[in-house]
């Protein structure tokens, strides 16, 4: 085993024992059952450890992470795991979060060709394409992370007309979409205001939240 792999062990042991230590029966009590309260769908850069960052410990937050936080109607990983976290596990908050400066979002606003992930970067490209009018008039410097904000809002309500979702809610499930971003530069998250939790607030809550992101755009950086 190389030198590295045998530091992650030495580290996972170290961590088992001051955990432990600190809660004496963390894991077993953690053995048969979990019941987190959130699903976070984030992207899976390295700099945005979910957990960390919002300092839940395992058995508190519910994960799915992949290129760019997207959520696509065919994607049966993405799907499975909104069904399970809302179906099996009812947690009461889903959360979409992007963070600022994201290689993906940038690759998809520049067109970089990277390989197979261009595919799966189209659907950014597609949230581009229907705000193309408007992010052409941001200063360029700041547009990727206007485009990963309005990402953050597709996705979001991508989630929301997830039929999992919907016939959550058509059995009165309290279970509401929220749409954040995380910044590499401070560690600080960012509620984009996209809170939905019913079907009748999707529209209003996206057009709020876009409203949001083009009056801040327009705005010099804060
Ligand atoms: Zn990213």
């Amino acid at each position: 085993m190389s030198i590295e792999l045998t530091e992650l062990f030495d580290n996972n042991r170290r961590w088992a024992e001051d955990t432990e230590a600190r809660e004496p029966g963390f894991f077993t009590k953690l053995l048969n059952q979990q019941t987190p309260q959130y699903l976070w769908i984030g992207c899976a850069d390295s700099r945005v450890p979910a957990n960390e960052l919002v300092d839940l410990l395992p058995g508190e937050l519910f994960v799915h992470r992949n290129v760019a936080n997207v959520v696509v109607h065919s994607d049966l990983n993405a799907l499975s795991v909104i069904q399970f976290a809302v179906d099996s596990l009812k947690v009461k908050h889903i959360i979409v979060v992007g963070h600022s400066n994201c290689g993906g979002v940038k690759a998809a606003l520049h067109h970089w060709r990277l390989g197979l992930v261009d595919n799966w970067l189209r659907h950014v490209q597609d949230v581009r394409h229907q705000h193309r009018a408007w992010l052409d008039t941001v200063d360029p410097a700041r547009q990727v992370d206007a485009l990963v904000e309005l990402n953050v809002l597709e996705q979001a309500r991508n989630v929301c007309t997830t039929t999992v979702v919907q016939d959550a809610w058509a059995r009165e499930q309290t279970v509401v979409i929220h749409g954040w971003v995380y910044g590499l530069h401070n560690g600080l998250l960012k509620d984009l205001a996209m809170t939905v939790s019913g079907p009748n607030d999707v529209d209003e809550a996206y057009a709020a939240a876009l409203n949001g992101i083009r009056t801040r755009y327009a705005a010099p950086a804060d």
